[in-house]
């Protein structure tokens, strides 16, 4: 039986991501609001789909969705949600794929934190993580147990694959006596190097805790750039040396864009992501991770935002915050919109070896001991 259940907006809180698993395997839990609140046994429609996917508007043609465009979507949603349950298997979704997986098919959604935690907690045998390989790569190393599976037709990231173990190795020869903090968004062999693992939700907190000045951060340039003025402007004293990668998407952005959306709608709020350069940052009504920018929108009075980050966060405000419009454009990243409904079914009808993450249980066991902890340090909050 699904269950859709549309929360209307005084009804319940709008969640920064959502559970549909929490609420029991044969349940379809689904909380958007301004949606009323429905109660079946069917499947979903296409008329169901384009109430929630109509409202988006940034991103043009690619990111848009018409009723035809639904109609095409929903008998894929409805086999994946047929087959997932079968299966028994969880599908975990990056804010930055595409409206019609996340709200089609996904049972968690969020930032990378969010859905390690979720990966670590969920029950299924199988999880399908539709983002990118890394990401993957981070819920093996937590159910090693587990078959992980990702659907995403093209391979990599601009920022994991900026290094590798070896530059790892020879930089902790260079920088000995340096705590190695490493980003989520880094391979496995990566985390194996490396003493904590961090997300932009947490990085900051985590690197004010490590009892060491010294620390080497890798492999964001902007987001080493970003702690280092952090921690400036907490006033500890902290060495902060950082690696040289970066994500296309966010080093696209640059302060004319701001300039430019200020004169135009001057009540706008700047909002962007840490991986951001820290001009744009600094001249940033709010920074934040991708989670931190859903609380942000919710707990605000504004009305009008620029969102300096991937399109897809931009299309599931439009969708979550409905009386709140999204001004100026974003981008896209190649990577994360290379998720598609046919290949989640594809890949839980049939995976290919290339499908299945599979990672050494020496560099796995290594990795593990990265992410605990930063699960530790988190903790400690
Ligand atoms: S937006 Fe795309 S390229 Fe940038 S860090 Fe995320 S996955 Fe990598």
């Amino acid at each position: 039986m699904n269950l859709l259940f549309f929360s209307a907006l005084d009804l319940f809180p709008r969640p920064a991501a959502f559970s549909r698993e929490a609420a029991g395997r044969a349940y379809f839990v689904l909380r958007i609001s301004n949606f009323k609140i429905m109660l079946t046994k069917s499947k979903i429609t296409a008329d169901q789909l384009y109430k929630i996917l109509k409202n988006i508007k940034v991103g043009g043609s690619v990111c848009t969705y018409s009723y035809k465009k639904c109609e095409e979507f929903v008998p894929l949603i409805n086999e994946i949600n047929e087959l997932k349950e079968e299966k028994n298997a969880v599908i975990l979704v990056h804010s930055y794929v595409s409206p019609e997986i996340l709200y089609g098919v996904g049972d968690f959604a969020g930032d990378s934190y969010g859905l390690s935690k979720n990966a670590m907690e969920t029950k299924a045998g199988i999880i399908v993580f539709a983002a990118v390989r890394f990401m993957g790569e981070t819920a093996k190393i937590l159910n090693p147990d587990k078959e992980v599976l990702i659907p995403g037709l093209l391979d990599g990231c601009t920022l994991a694959d900026s290094i590798n173990a070896k530059d790892v190795r020879g930089l902790r020869k260079e920088f000995s006596g340096y705590t190695f903090v490493c980003y989520v968004n880094t391979s496995a062999e990566v985390k194996a190097e490396c003493d904590v693992c961090v997300t932009s939700a947490n990085v900051y907190d985590i690197v004010a805790r490590i009892p060491n000045e010294k620390i080497y951060f890798l492999p964001d340039k902007f987001m080493g750039m970003n702690l280092d003025a952090e921690m400036k402007r907490r006033g500890l004293k902290k060495e902060i040396r950082y690696y040289h990668g970066t994500c296309y998407v966010h080093e696209e952005y640059g302060t004319e864009q701001i300039f430019k959306i200020r004169t135009e709608y001057p009540n706008a709020k700047i909002v962007s992501h840490p991986e951001c350069a820290p001009k744009v940052c600094e001249n940033s009504d709010y920074v934040g991770s991708t989670s931190q920018i859903l609380k942000y929108m919710k707990e605000t009075d504004a009305k009008e935002f620029l969102m300096l980050t991937e399109c897809g966060l931009s299309s599931r405000l439009e969708v979550e915050f409905p009386d709140k419009k999204i001004v100026g454009s974003c981008t896209l990243c190649r990577y994360m919109k290379s998720n598609r409904l046919e290949d989640i079914l594809r890949v839980l009808k049939n995976p290919l070896d290339r499908d299945r993450v599979v990672i050494p249980e020496s560099v796995r066991r290594r990795a593990h001991t990265c992410l605990e902890a930063m699960f530790q340090y988190t903790a400690k909050n």
